[in-house]
């Protein structure tokens, strides 16, 4: 079978209440494009779902062989299901969208059109955000600017979610990046090519309570930030070294302080200048020694990514080879 010319890749935590209509949706939108699209795909991750979504996925697959289903066996979490996803895309551009409609899918087609024009990379920026509370949005804004400020050079762009079309050469060259930790957004700015940022408003959740509980944004948070820098490991280098030199401060300050004043305790002096010393020698060599973990880490990440339990309405020939589990991954 030939390749389709577009994928769609939906990641499904607990959605049985948006499924409908996205069904809806999405079939609306596919009819329209299918006036510029020779041939699409529709790849639904169910990422571990407790509710009635894996049935309802099976269901809508039994009448749409172009609507595949990949089924974990537990929850991997949002990240490892976009992974999956673009680990079994065939398209040549392939969209990850979020399956409760607050990127809208009408916007596919303007990410379409931009793409043929040359850009591997079309990224949506939320220009707004519907029916988000304060905190999330508070938390939203503060997390991109942490981010830009930790990672330095590589300029990750604000307010960009995972909503994207990346070309195939970008696909590819992802399914080769295997790092456990994974913040998918920030590996496709790593990865590169030419990449162009497509403004649009970010609607509220179509229905259902959203997936990313407090615990699991501040887990994705700490994934972005120690999967592309590692300035927290330095910060403790830093944090020594400014330590180092208020000791030396403190130490001409209290052997003055002996010699000249005469107001001292016995034995206050050397206690003072041990201590400081001490201190900030210690955290010195325990940021060495971060720094020597961070490389470890870095090196270490070698563990099947998801697995999979179920996958329906794929080429049987794929499977073995391109499963979570094949020796390479
Ligand atoms: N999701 C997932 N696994 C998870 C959490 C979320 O696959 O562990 C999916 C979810 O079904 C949705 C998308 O990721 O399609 C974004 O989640 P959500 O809308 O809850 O996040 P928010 O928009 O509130 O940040
Ligand atoms: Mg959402």
């Amino acid at each position: 079978m030939t390749r389709p010319e577009l994928s769609l890749i939906i990641p499904i935590f607990n959605e049985e209440a948006v499924i409908p209509e996205l069904r809806r949706r999405l079939q609306e939108v596919m009819a329209g494009l299918e006036r510029t699209v020779r041939s699409w795909e529709v790849v639904f991750v169910d990422d571990g779902s407790k509710d009635k979504s894996l049935a309802m996925l099976k269901e809508m697959s039994a009448s749409e062989s172009r609507f595949k289903v990949l089924a974990f066996s537990r929850n991997f979490g949002h990240q490892l299901a976009i992974t999956a996803g673009l680990d079994r895309a065939e398209g040549d551009a392939v969209v990850i969208i979020d399956a409760d409609l607050q990127d809208p899918p009408e916007v596919i087609e303007e990410m379409i059109a931009k793409w043929r024009e040359g850009f591997d990379v079309v990224y949506g920026v939320r220009r707004s955000r519907a029916g988000e509370t304060i905190f999330k949005k508070l938390t939203a804004a503060a997390f991109y600017r942490i981010l830009r400020i930790m990672l330095g050079g590589m300029a990750i762009p604000v307010d960009a979610g995972d909503f994207r079309l990346v070309g195939r050469s970008v696909v590819l060259t992802m399914r080769s990046l295997k790092e456990k930790h994974r913040f998918v957004r920030g590996m496709v700015t790593w990865v590169g090519f030419k990449q162009h940022a497509l403004r649009y408003d970010r609607e509220a959740r179509f229905a259902g309570e959203t997936k990313y509980p407090f615990t699991k944004m501040l887990r994705f948070a700490m994934d972005a930030i120690t999967s592309f820098s590692i300035v927290p490991l330095r910060f403790a280098t830093w944090l020594g070294v400014f330590a180092g030199v208020v000791a030396g401060v403190a130490a001409l300050w209290v052997t003055y302080a002996k010699l000249f004043r005469n107001d001292t305790v016995q034995g206050w002096t050397t206690i003072m200048i041990a201590v400081a010393l001490g201190s900030s020698a210690q955290l010195i060599m325990i940021g060495v020694l971060g720094e020597y973990i961070g490389r470890i880490y870095e090196e270490i990440k070698r563990r099947p990514l998801y697995v999979t339990a179920e996958q329906i309405n794929f080429e049987k020939d794929q499977d073995s080879e391109r499963r979570g589990l094949a020796p390479d991954r």
